[in-house]
């Protein structure tokens, strides 16, 4: 399916010069939105607010009253987990059904600020719990590569709008890789912060200490620039750290790069021979580009995934407590007790990979387990971030496939166990809190895509955008 991808730089160039308008492009999009219902990616299209805004933005530049923002033609889908003020909001679940945004998220402020549009709500697994987006009440999101397959998840939606060319960038939540593996199963690029970069005011929760606001595009300018708009203190979210903290571990990157690359992930049992193949020739592609190419041992790697759902069921037991039938959306009816119709509310309104975390997250945390699980998790984290530090004081990057797998089959009706441990590579960066993105690296032998894995120290987003762009070169080149 070839799609004309026109950078941001290219499309300002164009309003610009006169030869398109904001109206022209939001026409175009919203007419590929509607050619392609089946993918399943909108939940809401903003269409007439959209060209408003658009016809708007045009008039300001006919009229050149002040300077366009620096994201003037940057079209945007949002994640069904990020408040726009005035529209629905619901996570992909029943239980947030009719709920209305009161306030847009200080991310979504910042964009419109410089003239991005919106042009809709997309799909995603419910809560941003899920690898494939079917746990969505909407239904499952096509992989536009091949509607037959999941385009990843949960911001499988971000990823499909992206890919079949209805806006230039989405915003997603990564809470364990929820932007950076839709976006290798879909051939995009998929960027998470560093933990603290961008305000979590008006994300859903999932797990609060993990979740971080990210974009998926396949320009990667133009996701720096939004990364930029987007980042830095805001009153709202006591987490943020100040812009202008920088990682002072290394300089910035030179030409010449130190990457690592963990041993123990490339030998993983379920890793399919393709992604191994590829991501070792380009190990061998920047050694002999001069780049220093170290391995490293990992002895955690079998225990990200316990320790990430552990903590996250956690976090998200207590977060989604809110969900009561009284505060937001979906009550069950005729209930004359208050404590069986939260009870109903809840049964009623939660899928049931919701449910399993709820659960799981309430028996770690429960007196008699919190010590074995809960609390354990907790030190097991603090390794691993000790782990991390250590690797990035002493080299530039780290490189892991993103996934190890390319994209399933919709139905494929893998067990949640074998869906949780497909997280393997993505959930290091959520749990040291540091800055990672997927860029993509090949197709298996069913032309399928997937991504490389960069991650760079907690805080050095410009080393990482660096090392990346020059990675996304010598990658297009091979
Ligand atoms: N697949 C992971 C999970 O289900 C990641 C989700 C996310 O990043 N939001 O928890």
């Amino acid at each position: 399916m070839p799609i004309r991808r026109r950078t941001l730089q290219q499309i300002q160039h164009s309003l610009r010069q006169g030869e398109l308008t904001c109206l022209d492009l939001v026409r175009s999009y919203l007419d590929k939105i509607a050619g392609q219902q089946d993918l399943n990616a909108y939940v809401e299209v903003f269409d007439d607010e959209a060209l408003k805004r658009a016809e708007e933005l045009d008039l300001i530049f006919k009229s050149g009253e002040r300077p366009m923002g620096a994201l003037w033609g940057a079209v945007f889908s949002i994640k069904d987990v990020i408040s726009i003020s005035g529209h629905q909001l619901t996570a992909g679940s029943k239980i947030l059904e009719g709920y209305k945004a009161l306030y847009s998220a200080t991310a979504v402020e910042r964009i419109l600020l410089q003239d991005a549009i919106i042009i809709g709500r997309v799909n995603c697994d419910e809560f941003a719990m899920g690898s494939d987006n079917e746990t969505s009440v909407y239904g499952p999101v096509k992989n536009a590569l091949d509607p037959t397959r999941i385009p990843g998840g949960s911001s499988g939606g971000s990823a499909v709008s992206v890919q079949s060319g209805t806006c230039l960038l989405s915003l997603g939540s990564d809470t364990g890789g929820s932007v950076r593996q839709p976006a290798s199963f879909c051939d995009l690029i998929g960027f998470k912060p560093s933990y603290g970069r961008i305000s979590r005011h008006g994300l859903i929760a999932y797990g609060s200490s993990f979740d971080q606001i990210g974009i998926i595009g396949y320009d990667m300018d133009a996701i720096k620039l939004s990364y930029e708009i987007m980042q830095g203190p805001d009153d709202f979210d006591g987490t943020l750290i100040p812009s202008n903290q920088k990682s002072s571990i290394l300089p910035d990157a030179g030409p010449k790069l130190r990457i690592a690359y963990i041993s123990d992930a490339l030998t993983h049992d379920g890793l399919h021979p393709e992604i191994a193949r590829s991501f070792e020739s380009f190990t061998e592609l920047l050694k002999t580009e001069g780049h220093e190419v170290t391995t490293v041992a990992f002895d955690l790697l079998e225990y990200l995934i316990p320790c990430y759902y552990v903590l996250t069921a956690a976090e998200a037991s207590s977060n989604l407590s809110r969900y009561d039938g009284i505060r937001y959306g979906y009550r069950a009816a005729d209930l004359k007790q208050l404590d069986e119709m939260y009870t109903k509310s809840r049964t009623e309104g939660f899928g049931s990979e919701v449910k399993r975390r709820i659960l799981l997250g309430t028996f770690v945390l429960s007196v008699g387990y919190y010590d074995a699980y809960f609390a354990k998790a907790q030190k097991i984290r603090r390794l691993i971030k000790e782990q991390f530090e250590s690797w990035t004081s002493q080299f530039d990057a780290i490189i892991l496939p993103m996934t190890p797998t390319t994209a399933w089959k919709i139905g494929s009706g893998k067990s949640p166990v074998e869906i949780y441990l497909a997280d393997i590579y993505s959930v290091l960066a959520n749990l040291v809190g540091a800055a990672a993105m997927s860029i993509p690296l090949g197709y298996d032998d069913e032309k399928l895509p997937f991504g490389l894995q960069i991650l760079s120290a907690t805080y050095a987003e410009d080393r990482l955008f660096f090392i990346a762009d020059h990675m996304r070169n010598l990658q297009q080149r091979r």
